[in-house]
């Protein structure tokens, strides 16, 4: 018999070889507590969080928490069953009459998850004969919507509008073609130039896709994303999005103003062939896109700190992953997963938890202390969080 698992072994070695540095296993942290958005108690300890995208810090909110307890009650633990069959509740319509306010479209759709949002719109929209032209960076979701599909893929360099428009030349003129992008790349932190690309997308006759996953709640002046704040949100075809990160729950959606959309709710397979998310769930996250429509305050408060953890971590002498802040997501660069992990350990043992972010999460082999903030750390725990970056860089000499 063949191992079918003996194809992993480079990377049990890896891991192996990592641990017997004497580091702690960085994929295997457990949060024994959770006490607020931005504190939870790891290895016993209190510790401040600063890797979990929770950027407005909805989770805790208490309209939030009563809307999933009334659904709970109303409703029960869950739908055991498809959107297409006996799994659309009220709650889950609500959740589409949130979304549909909130971005101003005229329809939207919840998946179960925004990976699963990416698989069923890329392989439903683009089939046999069309393109789906991709940023090289993209999302896992994104990558693997493609290779659900039958269309042709074709990639770009990150975020490089003449690279965009050299594949969009090249293409047939009658072919259809499907452009994804993301607003935020989650790994560096960095936006798209949308401005430029929709602009292409729209001069060769390419629909597009972004993925808002990053930017919606905190990006645009009322949330929408990186698409709203580059003024180009009328033009995009479709805005995909999560309720794993602002909007703090789980879930997944895709928002549109195209006439036909309600068909890909029986084109979706991703949509149709798994279990609606729970009525509890889904109140929540209605609950919660509500609230950050009118939360500029608190947006207003997640730029400040984030400008801030930039500039002290770049006075202090860290690589980072973008010249400025760009978004909720500062990417501390380090040298290799060795130097990452200890950095990393020594972290939290100092009570801060970040992201270790490796290969092929990655782009170009980097390792990244991803370090994303939350509208609910307050001025004092950025101090705090700055000066453990301070201690650990030190003790680890990367600063
Ligand atoms: N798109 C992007 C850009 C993401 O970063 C993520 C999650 N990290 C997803 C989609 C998937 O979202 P979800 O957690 O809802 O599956």
């Amino acid at each position: 018999m063949t191992d079918l698992l003996s194809k992993f072994d480079p990377l049990i070695q890896e891991r192996e070889a990592l641990l017997s540095t004497g580091v702690a296993d960085p994929y295997a942290v457990v949060m024994e507590e959770v006490k607020s958005p931005t504190v939870a108690i790891c290895n016993g300890r209190e510790t401040i969080l600063l890797g979990t995208y929770n950027y407005m810090g909805m989770t805790f909110d208490d309209d939030v928490l009563h809307a999933g307890k009334q659904a709970l009650d109303d409703f029960g633990s869950g739908t055991t069953g498809s959107r297409v069959l006996n799994g659309t509740y009220q709650t889950h319509k609500e959740c589409e009459d949130a979304l549909k306010e909130f971005y101003a479209m005229d329809h939207a759709m919840v998946f179960s998850t925004g990976y699963q949002a990416n698989l069923g719109m890329i392989s439903a929209l683009a089939g046999k004969g069309d393109y789906v032209i991709i940023d090289i960076d993209s999302h896992a979701s994104i990558y693997d919507g493609c290779s659900m599909g039958n269309a042709e893929i074709v990639a770009f360099r990150h975020n490089d509008v003449e690279a965009l428009e050299k594949r969009l030349r090249r293409l047939p003129e009658e072919a259809g073609k499907l452009v994804v992008l993301e607003g935020v790349y989650s790994m560096l932190g960095d936006v798209a130039p949308l401005k430029e690309m929709i602009a292409l997308c729209k001069q060769y006759g390419a629909m597009t896709l972004i993925d808002e996953a990053h930017s919606m709640g905190f990006i645009g002046e009322n949330g929408r994303g990186v698409a709203e704040a580059a003024g180009v949100i009328d033009d995009v075809d479709f805005i995909l999005g999560t309720f794993s990160k602002s909007v703090g729950t789980v879930g997944g959606f895709c928002v549109s103003n195209h006439p036909k959309f309600e068909i890909m709710r029986l084109v979706c397979r991703p949509y149709i062939f798994t279990a609606s998310l729970p009525p509890s769930v889904v109140a929540t996250a209605a609950t919660s896109i509500r609230k950050l429509m009118h939360a500029g305050n608190k947006r207003a408060h997640l730029w400040e700190n984030s400008k801030r953890l930039h500039q002290g971590l770049r006075d202090m002498g860290y690589r980072l992953g973008t010249p400025e802040a760009q978004s909720g997501i500062i990417a501390v660069m380090v040298e290799d997963m060795l130097e990452g992990a200890r950095l990393w350990q020594a972290l939290l043992e100092n009570g801060l938890y970040v992201n270790l972010a490796r290969p092929p999460a990655t782009p170009l082999g980097m390792t990244l202390l991803r370090c994303s903030l939350c509208a609910e750390h307050t001025s004092e725990q950025v101090t705090q969080i700055l000066g453990m970056f301070e201690k650990a860089g030190k003790e680890v000499g990367v600063i």
